[in-house]
């Protein structure tokens, strides 16, 4: 389990029911209780009881919509336009997103717990859902004006898919190496970026894309600005998908920026902020990932128990019989 994930899980209150969880079971249970790990019988960490139900629900929903999905989606490489619905439909590709924006209004630890649900089932379903809350949706709600906000947020919460854009060719450890620029217009009332991003995760799904450029190279990192850049804006093109070995069904892709021409209010927060923002947004989306990967761990190991005591048989008896498995089972489990 997500011991790192859980750690973090703040409660801020829930101010909705989120389109999960049935109405009713929600008034005045959002108290910490403690959780016991079945293998551990020490408190190592809480959850509300607002999460362990939304934990529940994603996990049925995990199971009865995106599991019967996943093979056909790994095969061909392409996230299943149903299920980017019904993430919407349910309430999960606006966790945290305030309720006046069509958002579900619950915590950092719910987003977590139904990252880590999704990828018990699926990792490259969880990752769509995690890019677009723990570094776009929250770019929006911490960063954005009041004009961006309400413009985009209410979108983001409810049926279109986000993007964030740092990497490049030339820049990936190195993020501040970007070599995308930004030119202000001598109005002030626009920017024009050109550039090269690379690995965006999302990008064939997304309409709203956060863009770092640099709009002063020569002042280096201190240049580093972000915008909203959106599908359709001409000399912006969604390239290449990326073939990869794992999570086939994410999209990820190189984008090119040809003279996009950007209105000044779709500036995210202020010029030459853009590393501070970058940095910190990845703090949250870093933990969002961590919740992916031990929640394809676990379905790794959920896997391997049905097969060794439920399908594969050697010898007259389940494989899972022999102590030599059951070593390996227990160890993966702790
Ligand atoms: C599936 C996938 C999805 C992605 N999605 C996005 C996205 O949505 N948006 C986005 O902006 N980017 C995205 N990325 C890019 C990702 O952020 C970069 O891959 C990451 O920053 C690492 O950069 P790199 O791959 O160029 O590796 P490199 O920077 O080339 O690093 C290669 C190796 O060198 C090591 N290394 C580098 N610098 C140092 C150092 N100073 N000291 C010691 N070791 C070092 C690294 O740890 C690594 O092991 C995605 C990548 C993948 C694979």
């Amino acid at each position: 389990m997500s011991t790192l994930a859980l750690h973090t899980a703040i409660p801020r209150g829930l101010r909705r029911p989120s389109l999960l969880l049935r109405p009713g079971l929600l008034s005045a249970q959002n108290t910490p209780r403690r959780y016991f790990s079945d293998v551990n019988p020490t408190p190592i960490f809480h959850f509300t009881e607002t999460e362990d139900m939304l934990k529940e629900s994603v996990g049925r929903f995990a199971r009865e919509v995106i599991l019967p999905k996943v093979r056909e989606m790994d095969e061909n490489e392409m996230m299943d336009k149903s299920i980017v619905e019904q993430l919407f439909e349910q309430g999960l590709m606006g966790v945290e997103v305030e309720e006046a924006y069509g958002g579900s209004g619950m915590g950092f630890g719910a987003v977590v717990v139904a990252i880590e649900e999704l990828a018990r089932i699926d990792p490259s379903v969880s990752v769509l859902v995690d890019v677009h809350n723990t570094l776009v949706n929250i770019a929006f709600r911490t960063y954005g004006s009041a004009v961006l906000k309400k413009k985009y947020l209410p979108k983001l919460a409810t049926g279109t898919v986000g993007s964030f854009c740092l990497s490049e060719p030339a820049s990936g450890s190195d993020a501040f190496a970007l070599q995308t620029k930004a030119v202000k217009s001598e109005s002030g009332g626009s920017y024009k970026i050109t550039g090269q991003k690379m690995w965006i995760t999302n990008a064939a799904e997304s309409e709203i894309f956060i863009v770092f450029a640099n709009i002063a190279p020569e002042r280096g990192y201190k240049g580093i600005t972000a915008f909203v850049v959106e599908k359709g804006m001409p000399g912006f093109n969604i390239a290449k998908k990326e073939k990869k070995l794992g999570i086939k069904a994410s999209s990820t892709c190189v984008l090119t920026f040809d003279d996009v021409e950007v209105p000044a209010e779709n500036l995210l927060g202020k010029e030459g902020e853009g590393d501070k923002y970058a940095i910190s947004l990845l703090n949250e989306g870093r933990i969002g990932i961590a919740a992916q990967m031990t929640g394809l761990a676990l379905g790794a190991w959920e896997n391997a128990v049905k097969y060794v005591w439920n399908e594969r048989k050697q010898f007259g008896q389940y494989i899972g019989d022999f102590q030599g498995m059951q070593f390996q089972i227990a160890q993966g489990r702790t």
